[in-house]
């Protein structure tokens, strides 16, 4: 299976209003040409390296202290969610630690969901990881915002339904 990667990047990555292509992105931390310099690039590109099946970039940026057994094989395996956007609630560094809350959007059998985590990160071995996260329920937007697909359409006239 060939996969095209000229995209715009999944983590939503904008320069002046234009989307990122993935290659410029994540895709450069995904093939290890750039290291990420925040805790919030870091989570950016774990997202896309979901999206994008990239699993070993997973557990690569997956402090070795906290995987808990996690494998390539444990991450591949199912369900496999339908990624419609990430969105960054807030992120912040202090020393060599960080923290990065976030929605990460989605569609599986059972509609729209999103995980809604506060993601903890450490400065290990001269790179940041990702060592533990909280989850909480999700933060749905208001029917009239715009929606979490990307579609631009008002929230209650698409994925609400
Ligand atoms: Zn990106
Ligand atoms: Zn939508």
């Amino acid at each position: 299976m060939t996969t095209n990667t000229n995209i715009p990047c999944p983590c939503g990555a904008k320069e002046a209003e234009t989307p990122v292509l993935y290659p410029m992105c994540c895709g450069l931390l995904h093939l290890k040409n750039k290291q990420a310099s925040t805790p919030e690039q870091l989570m950016r590109s774990r997202y896309s390296a979901f999206v994008m099946q990239e699993y070993d970039y997973l557990i690569a940026t997956h402090h070795p202290g906290f995987l808990n057994g996690l494998t390539v094989i444990d991450l591949s395996g199912p369900p496999h969610n339908h990624w419609l956007s990430l969105n960054v609630i807030s992120s912040s560094t202090s020393g060599k630690n960080g923290q990065v809350e976030f929605q990460a959007w989605y569609k599986d059998d059972n509609g729209l969901d999103a995980i809604h985590e506060r993601s903890d990160f450490e400065f290990f071995n001269n790179t940041w990881l990702y060592t533990q996260g909280q989850q909480f329920s999700p933060l749905y937007p208001k029917r009239n915002d715009k929606c979490v697909c990307g579609s631009a359409k008002k929230f209650k006239q698409c994925c609400l339904k």
